[in-house]
């Protein structure tokens, strides 16, 4: 495994494709509320990305049909946008999504409200948010990679959730997925050093019920095994001597 370690330059290439992407899920939670398609919501993140002059990352990779992931209630990540899915008030919904600036990726997730939510779902979206702060409080040089796994999991599990375990965050750079794999729950073994200039995908998918998930016949959409409902929170991050640099939200 080789975890590449990005010059001046490319962190400035990153810094400006993580605070393009910043913008895009801002104007993507504006628009989040009920009657709209997961469609449509597709639609307005590929004309935000290609009107920066930016590639979507997600469109066709490994045949993806879209420019975001839509995942909505038990759906955890990888849900395929569609003119037939209408948001409805009380449902909650992931976006993933990510963009190539001159040639660098950026990646990040958000799981939103769609009108008034249960306090269930409000808890279960605010502690998978939290889950990620939690984990990057280890996101600094020296410490070791699974500091930061572990201290998600542990933070989500506190709750009583499923911390997804087939699926996990990822360094990224000039490609979407770059070495290290980044799970969200505790390892026997420590991971890699943390350098500065690693820059990774931190990404916790938690699920009220139980961790395991499943894929639907689409051999895309993940859902979660049990039906319970599942949040994704995530964000590009710079690992530094000090405390680590959030590319994909603003300051
Ligand atoms: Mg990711």
């Amino acid at each position: 495994m080789s975890v590449t370690i990005k010059s001046t330059r490319e962190i400035e290439l990153m810094r400006e494709s993580g605070r393009l992407l910043t913008i895009v899920h801002e104007e993507l939670g504006k628009a989040i509320k009920p009657g709209i398609t997961t469609f449509e919501i597709n639609r307005l993140a590929e004309e935000m990305i290609r009107s920066f002059g930016c590639e979507p990352n997600f469109l066709n990779y490994n045949g993806f049909p879209a420019s975001i992931c839509a995942s909505v209630n038990d759906e955890v990540v990888h849900g395929i946008p569609s003119k037939k899915r209408i948001l409805k008030e009380g449902d909650i919904i992931s976006i993933d999504t990510g963009m190539i600036y001159k040639g660098y990726h950026s990646d990040a997730a958000r799981t939103h409200a769609v009108g008034e939510i249960s306090k269930e779902a409000r808890q279960l979206i605010e502690v998978t948010k939290q889950s990620f702060f939690e984990g990057i409080k280890y996101a600094k040089e020296g410490n070791h990679l699974y500091d930061i796994s572990a201290a998600i999991g542990k933070y989500a599990e506190s709750f009583g959730y499923g911390v997804v375990r087939d699926l996990v965050g990822h360094g990224i750079g000039t490609a979407m997925h770059e070495d290290p794999q980044i799970p969200n729950f505790a390892q026997k073994r420590r991971g890699v050093r943390l350098q500065a200039g690693m820059t990774l995908a931190i990404e916790p998918m938690i699920n009220i019920g139980r961790p395991e998930v499943a894929w639907l016949d689409d051999d895309w959409t993940v859902v979660t095994e049990d039906g319970t409902l599942s949040a994704h929170y995530e964000n590009t991050i710079l690992i530094t001597e000090g405390e680590p640099e959030i590319l994909t939200l603003s300051k």
